[in-house]
């Protein structure tokens, strides 16, 4: 699908039209142009021509039927995986690509080991949002109420139409997610924190930190030997300082890594601001590393908890369809 040809077909049009057009593909979630009845046949007609909206994905649901996992072929033939989350709180949590695999190679990553092939444009990350919302509607009668940027590739190394994808997903006349709903999440790119922060967008921020000890981290993320602990979280302040906003930094617990009390004594120590919010995440096994058994997860949130750091726990979601974090890899 492209946004842009759908505005260039209706540029010429009267402002109604293109109400009309844009409540048929956000708000009623037509799948092929042929659906709207509304519509002059010419105007369908160059609308099928130039701005196709059927989305070709495969969909596999896990055991829990509470996370979705789609598999989209692009129109040049490439893959990509996109994720729903379905929280019994009643938010339903779209997990987006940014790129068709990854270059930064972190070593429990599915997406890494795969290998790069190309930055998606923001019709392509729009497409997955767009698939999602009607995949509820038809499913569930219910609509996606957040939206984050942790699918496969890094956002940041794709700013700008990462960027310019969340401005379509905002839009009142698109599917009109509130910004404040809409988080990115970065490996820790320095440059790309600092560019966020002069955003007029109020989107949310997380960073993916998986350890407090550079030598651990350098291990796990290559990233962290260009941009150490110490650097990111400079950054970091220097964000929260400009927009106010609490930071979210993942971390995913991996047996024998990153699991001991000395650890989460490390954790707390750099993780004691008044902004700062701990997501605990337990490994989705993929190939290298093993998951933490609840004993330890519990244990390890216990001493994060006791260090008055603020945390939030996620013991496992999706596993069994490999959508969690780091297991996205477009497999057939
Ligand atoms: S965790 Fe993110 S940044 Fe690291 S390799 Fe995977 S997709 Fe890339």
């Amino acid at each position: 699908m492209n946004i842009d040809n759908f505005y260039e077909v209706l540029k010429d049009e009267p402002a109604y039209r293109l109400k009309q057009a844009q409540k048929l593909l956000f708000g009623d979630l037509i799948d092929d142009w042929n659906q709207a009845s509304n519509l002059p046949l010419v105007l369908k007609a160059k609308l099928n021509l130039e701005c196709p909206i059927d989305i070709k994905a495969k969909v596999l649901a896990a055991r829990d039927k509470k996370s979705f996992k789609a598999l989209i072929t692009l129109n040049d033939g490439a893959k990509i995986e996109t994720v729903l989350m379905r929280h019994k709180e009643g938010r339903d949590t779209v997990c987006l690509s940014a790129q068709v695999g990854c270059l930064l190679g972190c070593v429990f990553c599915a997406t890494g080991a795969s290998g790069f092939t190309r930055n998606l444009n923001k019709n392509e990350i729009v497409e997955q949002a767009l698939f999602w919302a009607r995949y509820l509607k038809t499913n569930f009668k219910a609509k996606i109420t957040n939206v984050v940027f942790m699918g496969m590739g890094e956002p940041f190394l794709n700013y700008d139409q990462v960027l310019s994808a969340i401005r379509v997903l905002n839009e009142p006349d698109g599917l009109h997610l509130g910004a404040r709903h809409i988080s990115i999440s970065t490996v820790g790119l320095v440059d790309g924190i600092k560019r966020l922060a002069n955003e007029k967008i109020q989107v949310n921020l997380a960073v993916s930190l998986h350890s407090a000890s550079d030598k651990i981290r350098s291990d796990l993320m290559p990233i962290n030997k260009k941009y150490s602990i110490a650097q990111l979280l400079r950054a970091v302040d220097q964000y929260i300082e400009k927009t106010n906003r609490q930071m979210m930094f993942e971390y995913m617990l991996m047996k024998g890594v990153n699991d001991s009390d000395e650890a989460a004594e490390k954790l707390a120590v750099i993780m004691n601001k008044p902004l700062y919010v701990v997501n605990l995440m337990n490994y989705n096994e993929t190939a290298v590393f093993r998951l933490v058994d609840e004993k330890v997860f519990k244990n390890f949130e216990k001493i994060l908890i006791k260090r008055k750091i603020k945390v939030t726990s996620r013991y496992r979601f999706g596993s069994d369809i490999a959508a969690a974090c780091g297991q996205l890899a477009a497999r057939k």
